[in-house]
């Protein structure tokens, strides 16, 4: 079963798909990871986007699209993925659903956490003090809460109509939110 966990920073996609991953045995597909581990280890990629992601932009869709394929084309990863930040643009979606039918795949089921701005400005705070992330600082967590309202929500057009988009409200709590969406999987 592949999965998408969408939501605006904040909303708890990477927990959600933490439990997901244990759950079904799965593999999570956290571009943010990816791209935090490349600055960790001060590659040439890690070069390029360190910038951009300090300052709650976006990386270039060729460098994130490269490091999924790596992912998608994997024989023990096959229809075990559980997307968290991915997609983020109408193109990334687009190039998901080329690279799953390439690999004879596809998505079984898209979660929407749904949660407002100002839970989600007191959940990165939190957050900060906890996982000390680069990208958690007020200036670049309203950036991000701004690139998200304006390129990944239209995003969600692309998913809303599949019948198994489903929307979930995320500002419950962290185990409801997960009993929910296991309720839905029937997991
Ligand atoms: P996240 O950990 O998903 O909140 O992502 C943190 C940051 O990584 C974002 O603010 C972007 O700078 C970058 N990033 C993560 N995923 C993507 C993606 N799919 N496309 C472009 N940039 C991304």
């Amino acid at each position: 079963m592949n999965i998408i966990i969408f939501g605006p920073p904040g909303a708890g996609k990477g927990t959600q798909a933490k439990n997901l991953v244990k759950k079904l045995r799965s593999f999570q597909v956290s571009t943010g990871d990816m791209l935090r581990e490349e600055i960790k280890r001060d590659t040439e990629i890690g070069k390029k986007i360190i910038n951009n992601m300090n300052d709650g932009k976006f990386v270039e869709d060729e460098i994130v699209n490269s490091l999924l394929e790596k992912i998608i084309f994997d024989p023990t990863k096959i229809n075990k993925l559980i997307f968290d930040g991915y997609p983020r643009t109408i193109n990334q979606a687009k190039n998901l659903e080329i690279l799953l039918k390439t690999s004879n795949q596809k998505i079984d089921h898209i979660f929407y956490l749904n949660v407002n701005k100002d839970s989600i400005i007191k959940r990165i705070q939190k957050r900060k003090v906890l996982e000390k992330r680069i990208d958690d600082n007020a200036n670049t967590i309203l950036k991000r809460y701004d690139v998200y309202m304006e390129i990944t929500k239209p995003v969600l057009a692309f998913y809303s109509k599949n019948k198994n988009f489903h929307e979930v409200d995320g500002s419950m709590e962290i185990a409801d939110i997960s009993q929910k969406i296991e309720e839905i999987l029937k997991v």
